[in-house]
């Protein structure tokens, strides 16, 4: 029997991968360092092209007799799949086709066959939290640098013993036959760009932020409040293009930041009363079929400026004066804001460098390099890459880099 494939990140361009390999006989090998599934995903409310609501992202792919709205998984269901959560590859050696592969697995807290769901512990300790209402495996996560008096209460008292705080961490080695990576993007968190502000003051934040504060599941309830008070937030300034396409940080363009920005305004203008949107740009990049969120958003009042964000200063009333150079009018303009929110880079995730360097891969601004321009996924011998692993990038293309690795990998066993 062929060895099984090593999928490393389980977002939704490992999530696909490693399904759609297993759907099609193959064991796979799917490493998370969360507790999580999902990965950026989770936290982005609602998905452009469609703006459908992102918690059923694993139901980017419909399976017979499994509604769109996910009640079982494709992911946890599948008997192909060896899902490792809160684990990370060590070590790699060996050949390609034959990896000899070390895995640090994390101490399993929590038993997700046992879980409930039932919220008792999250009621006994703040040790305990629940990531979203949609994660997988459908546990909750437990964090011991917040253990608590309520810690041990819960434990005890969990009704399906789900809860083991003893738990040690492990290792693991297999043999694989090829590696997908799939290790993602971060967003940028800008706090170095002393003009914006971020990490300064509460109400200047970023759109991974906005997203949480716009989501019926955060913290917010989905109202718009300012962070720093829990006012109603009425005017929102967005500003493009921090951190990319800038020598100083990341010289590459994002690629996706304009369209998430304006699918953001889009949300904001139609779909909350009396919020007033403004976005200072340098070039507004919504490639094909995202170009109706720009003639969108020009119809619902929202407000374009071409040009810079010089200076912003936090008022007294908990609202931000913000100085803009309009390159247009060649003029200095000064706004009011409740919200400032920054169109953060999308940078390579922390490991990528390690796992660059140990499979002696290609660069490409820090994200993995494809060996050849023609064969974007093809990153070495047997070695694989989808999704934003490789570069900034949107769901549907994430998922159609994973289908292209697992159409290689299924040709290779022929
Ligand atoms: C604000 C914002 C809004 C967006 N809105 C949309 C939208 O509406 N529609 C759309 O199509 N796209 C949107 N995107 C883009 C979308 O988030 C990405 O296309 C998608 O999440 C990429 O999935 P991925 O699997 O490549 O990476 P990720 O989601 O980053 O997943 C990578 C996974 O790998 C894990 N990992 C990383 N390193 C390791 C390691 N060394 N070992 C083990 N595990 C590891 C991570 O924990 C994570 O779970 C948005 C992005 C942002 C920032
Ligand atoms: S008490 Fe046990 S079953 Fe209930 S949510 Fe917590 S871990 Fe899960
Ligand atoms: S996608 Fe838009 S905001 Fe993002 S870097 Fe490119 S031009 Fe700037």
């Amino acid at each position: 029997m062929s060895n099984p494939v090593l999928v490393i990140g389980a977002g939704v361009a490992g999530m696909t991968a490693a399904i759609e390999l297993a759907d099609s006989g193959v064991k796979t090998v799917l490493v998370e360092e969360l507790s999580t599934t999902g990965g950026n995903a989770l936290d982005l409310y609602k998905a452009f092209p469609t703006d459908d609501c992102f918690y059923c992202f694993e139901g980017n792919r419909w399976r017979p007799g499994i509604r769109k709205c996910f009640y079982r998984s494709a992911l946890i269901d599948q008997p192909n799949i060896d899902l490792k959560m809160n684990s990370r590859v060590e070590e790699i050696s060996g050949n390609p086709g034959n990896f000899g592969i070390v895995l640090a697995i994390g101490p399993q807290y929590i038993d997700p066959m046992k879980c409930t769901l039932c919220g008792l512990c999250l009621e006994k300790s703040k040790s305990f939290s629940l990531v979203s209402v949609q994660c997988q495996p459908q546990a909750v996560i437990y964090n011991p640098d917040s253990r608590d008096e309520g810690t041990q209460i819960a434990a005890k008292e969990c009704p399906t013993q789900a809860i083991n705080l003893d738990a040690q961490a492990s290792k693991e080695t297999i043999t694989v036959s090829d590696i997908i990576i799939a290790t993602g993007f971060h967003e940028m968190k800008p706090s170095a760009i002393d003009e914006y502000g971020y990490g300064t003051h509460p109400n200047i934040i970023t759109q991974l932020e906005l997203a949480k504060l716009l989501d019926p599941n955060g913290p917010s309830g989905g109202v718009l409040l300012r962070p720093s008070d829990g006012d109603p937030a009425r005017r929102v300034m967005m500003i493009q293009c921090v951190g990319s396409r800038d020598e100083n940080y990341y010289p590459y363009c994002s690629k996706i930041c304009c369209i998430f920005a304006l699918k953001h305004a889009n949300i904001l203008t139609r779909e909350r009363e009396n919020v007033g949107v403004s976005v200072v740009y340098m070039d507004i990049r919504t490639y094909d079929r995202y170009e109706r969120y720009y003639r969108e958003t020009r119809e619902s009042g929202v407000e374009y400026i071409r040009g810079r964000v010089s200076r912003v200063t936090p008022q007294e009333d908990g609202s931000l004066s913000i100085v803009v150079y309009d390159s247009l009018l060649n003029t200095y303009l000064r706004f009011s804001a409740d919200l400032f929110v920054l169109s953060s880079a999308l940078e390579p995730s922390a490991g990528s460098g390690h796992i660059i360097e140990t499979l002696r891969l290609k660069s490409a601004s820090g994200f993995i390099g494809p060996l050849s321009a023609d064969d974007p996924v093809v990153v070495g011998n047997h070695v694989f890459a989808c999704g934003t692993a490789l570069g900034p990038a949107e769901v549907p293309e994430s998922v159609t880099q994973a289908r292209a690795v697992v159409s290689k990998i299924l040709q290779s066993r022929k």
